[in-house]
């Protein structure tokens, strides 16, 4: 079994839209340091009809093949653009989440990082929405189950709820789903009681502003934790999302750097833990292009089960929020034990 670490990466640079803050610049910065990392890049393809469609509806992927050909354009209004290249700049970026869960459940890699655009979460299985066009870490949880896997869990740390991401795995029983992320902002979803069915593998985790370093330990360790103890999936998938740095500009949480490596090195350890080492990170939102590159860097030395030698040593000006009736309140909802 391998012990090393792979990334892929598709920047997606004709994916862009006048004074959008989802473009190709967000890896600006990261893109000169990927080779600094102690992991090695490998080639990926597009996604398949056929793979993609295990998470959307035929007519969606067709009516989005249809549109970028007349493109570019806003498509919805979060607002969600589209190029004459997205269509494939999608199934590429789909296809690098596929790659990575393939080398990993092949055991030719230990874990991986899909670094892509456009991002996933918000995408609905019949619905592009909230930046993203296809949901890349769903078509890859599906892929994980079609090559054998028989549960696996997604921890969606994105400042925004993975709506698309728990829509995909509504009424899946071998995919968990935990989103933790700021109360009250898009899209709107991911109140506790989201998914009254699901207690236990559906959990959201709603955050008031500010919420920081120490807040999203407490998640981790009490809430994550017993899921994945209750629930023992084979593979851990994470929507790595730096929009919950304390400055991102369009989100408002608490997170640093620090705290981004300190919770990435848990799930890391979760996964050496329950799921044979099988993890793979997605990159989703992150607006300033220094968080991304500071948060891709964390991941890869967690992943790497390195010191976090690139500290921006950027704590958050904030004060944490003190989210113990919060969490006391999801464990009771869901009959996880305190
Ligand atoms: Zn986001």
């Amino acid at each position: 079994m391998s012990s090393k670490t792979v990334y892929t990466f598709v920047p997606s640079r004709t994916h862009e839209y006048p004074d959008h803050p989802e473009k190709p610049g967000r890896l600006d910065i990261l893109e000169p340091l990927l080779t600094s990392f102690d992991a090695e890049k490998i080639e990926t393809r597009q996604a398949t009809f056929e793979q993609v469609t295990r998470v959307h509806q035929p007519e969606l992927v067709r009516a989005i093949e249809e549109v970028c050909k007349e493109g570019p354009g806003i498509i919805d209004h979060a607002p969600t653009y589209i190029t004459q290249t997205s269509y494939q700049d999608a199934l590429l970026a789909a296809g690098g989440v596929i790659t990575c869960t393939r080398v990993v459940i092949n055991a030719d890699a230990k874990n991986a990082f899909a670094i892509v655009r456009p991002p996933g979460h918000h995408a609905e299985p019949d619905r592009a929405m909230g930046f993203c066009i296809f949901n890349n870490i769903a078509i890859a949880a599906r892929e994980a189950l079609e090559s054998g896997l028989q549960r696996v869990m997604v921890f969606d740390y994105d400042a925004h709820h993975g709506n698309g991401t728990q829509a995909a795995f509504l009424n899946e029983e071998r995919v968990g789903f935990i989103s933790a992320h700021q109360w009250g902002i898009y899209p709107g979803t991911g109140w506790i009681e989201d998914a009254p069915h699901a207690k236990k593998r559906i959990v959201n985790v709603p955050l008031q502003a500010h919420a920081g370093d120490e807040t999203y330990a407490r998640v981790t360790d009490e809430i994550f934790k017993p899921m994945v103890e209750s629930f023992r999936p084979q593979m851990l998938f994470i929507s790595a999302g730096f929009d919950a740095h304390w400055n991102d500009p369009i989100t408002s949480l608490g997170l640093s750097t620090r705290g981004y490596y300190n919770m990435s090195k848990k799930l890391v350890e979760i996964a050496e833990e329950y799921c044979e080492g099988r993890i793979v990170f997605v990159l989703e939102g992150g607006y300033d292009p220094h968080n991304v590159a500071n948060g891709v860097g964390a991941v890869f030395e967690a992943l790497t089960n390195s010191q976090l030698s690139k500290d921006a040593n950027d704590p958050s000006p904030y004060a944490d929020v003190d989210h113990e009736s919060r969490i006391h309140e999801i464990l009771k909802w869901h009959g996880i034990p305190q």
